[in-house]
């Protein structure tokens, strides 16, 4: 596979790398461990797959992967192998739960999850359904338990406050209602301020419409709104119903108005549903109704789940290179950018065209 790899590499002009891990996201790895996922730090040796990641001098990736024992992909003792390749070493290797609050962006970025996301069930890509949950027994959902969460925070990274800190993105759909959405935003906006934050305030989800926008234009934070699109085709047929009641077009026009109240917006899509003929008018379309580029996940499949939502033509890596080729060329001319940090089953690691992307990858 890795002469395939260097082959497509050449026929695509992208870096091996990114293919590499492109293929990883669709295979998962092949680890003797009792979960359904995994995820680990990666330090690639120096070779032809990795020549441009040592060139950028980046020498760890972050990977949460589904675990498959058939993935040509495979860690044996602090190794990652691809067929009998050592491709380089694997550290803290872990069950890939779904948990309360983890970081990214080397601990500058705060991700909290206050109500469960691991019981929120019913679009058929996500991966909640296999995930183990560890996200029932700490309550982040009020003031004095999040300024406890934040204090033993700043205790264990060792920070005196959260100026270090550019994000606290609030990422689960499942509150139920827009009300309470926007309780817990505002919420955490009034405990941050305590705390000397000055960074930005991330919703990821679909449960704030219209009718939320103005309460959310006026916390005083700066807000991203990232709507969980996931999906531009058969979503009736692929997303939970209070997520597929609302179209893409109706989407656009909610940013409009979240840009109007000063609110940034971008969506979340998982790359491997829509026919690739599908994909180019609507990410056209978004261009101007969004202020930051979308987090594009390829999609991962999981072992014993059924892999009915995945286009046929997305069994094949070529579908996840002509997509990121359409999309390059279609935000070329934006400043709109991925950033590494932000999704760690990106179609993007190393170069989005010609551009290197140097942040921070490690959570
Ligand atoms: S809303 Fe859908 S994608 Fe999000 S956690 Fe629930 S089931 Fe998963």
């Amino acid at each position: 596979m890795i002469n395939e790899i260097l082959r497509l590499s050449k026929e695509y002009q992208v870096n091996a790398e990114d293919i590499l891990f492109i293929h990883m996201s669709r295979y998962g790895v092949n680890v003797e461990f009792p979960y359904s996922r995994v995820r680990f730090v990666f330090s690639p040796y120096e070779n032809a797959v990795f020549s441009k990641a040592h060139r950028m001098n980046i020498d760890q990736f972050f990977l949460a992967l589904p675990r498959n024992p058939e993935s040509p992909f495979s860690v044996h003792g602090d190794k990652l192998y691809l067929d009998d390749v050592v491709l380089g070493e694997v550290s803290d290797l872990k069950n890939d739960t779904c948990d309360t609050h983890y970081t990214r962006r080397n601990g500058t970025v705060i991700n909290l999850n206050p109500v469960s996301k691991s019981k929120c069930h019913g679009c058929k890509f996500c991966h909640t359904i296999v995930q183990n949950a560890n996200d029932t027994d700490m309550d982040i959902s009020s003031c004095e338990n999040l300024e406890k969460f934040f204090n033993d925070f700043m205790t264990d990274h060792k920070i005196a406050d959260l100026s270090s800190i550019v994000q606290v993105a609030v990422v689960t759909g499942g509150f139920g209602e827009e009300g309470k959405v926007l309780n817990y935003l505002e919420m955490l906006s009034r405990t941050l301020e305590n705390y000397n934050f000055k960074g930005e305030i991330l919703y990821f989800g679909a449960e704030i419409h219209e009718s939320g926008l103005e309460r959310l234009g006026k916390i005083k934070h700066k807000v991203v709104y990232c709507y969980t699109v996931e999906c531009f085709t058969h979503r009736s047929e692929i997303l939970k119903k209070e997520k597929a009641q609302i179209s893409v077009s109706d989407v656009m026009k909610l940013f409009d108005k979240a840009i109007s109240l000063g609110i940034d917006t971008t969506f979340s899509y998982v790359l491997g549903i829509d026919s690739l003929d599908s994909i180019s008018e609507p990410f056209a379309n978004s261009i101007g109704h969004i202020t930051r580029f979308p987090i594009i996940n390829v999609y991962q499949q999981h072992v014993g789940a059924s892999d009915d939502v995945l286009a046929p033509e997305a069994k094949s890596i070529e579908y996840y290179l002509n997509a990121r080729l359409k999309i390059e060329d279609l935000f070329k001319n934006t400043k709109l950018l991925p950033r590494p940090w932000e999704n760690y089953r990106s179609l993007w690691y190393l170069t989005f065209g010609n551009i290197d992307l140097m942040e921070s990858r490690i959570p």
